[in-house]
């Protein structure tokens, strides 16, 4: 793959060589399959289709200085696809074979993992679909787990840049007691129209506020929101919110460096008091923040110099990157070399 622009691939759909499959039929996981086809079969009356009964995840693979590729934290990824199944009523697919899955889909495509020097790497993506076919509403009774990869470029091909979020509080992701915890299409879906209207006014993301009470901050549409003040990590808790994997990587290195760490219900007035804001995610880490504008109210809150990221959370995005890379030592064992 010596001819592939690593920097500058971005973030898209690319094909590579090989995907991993395996059938839920007859009330069991079948074994895994190798499949170099980019299509899938599926009934028209297949209950992902219809009723968005799905799950997906989405993780990624490192080439280090070493030359060693690493996957991030894998287990965890299986772990929240499991609580995906319980939630819309999938047959729980074992831990063992999404992580089996995603080590010979990463192993299998290696000449995709972009090079260390590039910054660029291997985004995974499982998914999870109802394929029998129904036409009252109940969960199917096959099933196809599949993984298939992509190389992705870095996600600050310009440096590590802050953007802007905004508040939109007619528009909800999730409901209170929704599906808003579990990583299912049907979250996404619900959340394009607002994301669109929000990219389409420069902002990188909409910041959701609860969606019973409008008074406490929920998440950024795909990623998790934290604030720093006081030398304090601050993230919601909410039942609505995906729990995120990176978020809970940074309370642990944040706790490391000598922050405290809260989660608990933030509400909206405190959006004045943080000195550092960010959205973070397997995507970009910690996407700074820069600015949220509260489009109901006409109001900006501001965070930092406007130029540059903070210092706590730059000391977390690198913190972060180097274990995923392979730099500093993995001391909480959430590296997997392949
Ligand atoms: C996937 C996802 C995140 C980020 O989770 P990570 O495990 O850190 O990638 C955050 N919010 C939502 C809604 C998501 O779907």
């Amino acid at each position: 793959m010596e001819n592939l622009d690593w920097k500058n691939i971005g973030f898209g759909y690319r094909d590579t060589d090989y995907n991993i499959r395996c059938y839920y039929r007859n009330g069991q996981w079948g074994e895994l399959e190798i499949s170099s086809s980019k299509r899938i079969d599926i009934h028209m009356s297949a209950t992902a289709l219809h009723y968005g009964q799905e799950a997906f995840e989405g993780l990624k693979a490192f080439k280090g200085k070493d030359g060693k590729i690493r996957i991030f934290r894998m287990d965890e990824n299986a772990k929240r696809m499991q609580s995906s199944c319980d939630g819309i009523l999938m047959p729980k697919l074992p831990v063992e074979k999404f992580t089996e899955a995603v080590r010979r889909a990463v192993k299998m495509n290696e000449r995709f993992v972009p090079p260390y020097e590039s910054g660029a790497a291997l985004y995974i993506r499982p998914l999870l679909i109802g394929t029998g076919p129904q036409i009252g509403v109940k969960p199917a009774d096959e099933y196809l787990f599949t993984v298939f990869v992509m190389p992705v470029g870095p996600y600050f091909p310009e440096g590590f840049k802050p953007t802007n979020l905004v508040i939109m509080r007619e528009y909800d992701r999730a409901a209170p007691q929704g599906t808003g915890k579990y990583k299912v299409g049907g979250n996404y879906a619900a959340s394009m129209y607002e994301g669109k209207l929000a990219k389409e006014q420069g902002f990188s993301a909409v910041l959701y506020l609860d969606a019973r009470e409008k008074k406490y901050l929920d998440e950024c549409g795909p990623a998790n929101f934290f604030g720093i003040k006081n030398d304090t990590y601050i993230t919601p808790k909410s039942d609505s919110i995906l729990p995120s994997i990176t978020n809970k990587s940074l309370m642990v290195l944040a706790e490391e460096m000598g922050l405290k760490v809260e989660q608990r219900k933030v509400p909206y007035e405190e959006l004045s008091e943080f000195e550092e804001v960010g959205a973070c995610g397997t995507a970009a880490v910690i996407s700074p923040i820069k600015g949220i504008y509260d489009s109901d109210n006409d109001k900006w809150f501001k965070y930092g110099n406007q130029e540059e990221a903070g210092e706590w959370s730059t000391k977390l995005y690198n913190k972060l990157r180097a274990i995923q890379y392979g730099e500093e030592e993995d001391k909480h064992g959430w590296v997997e070399i392949v």
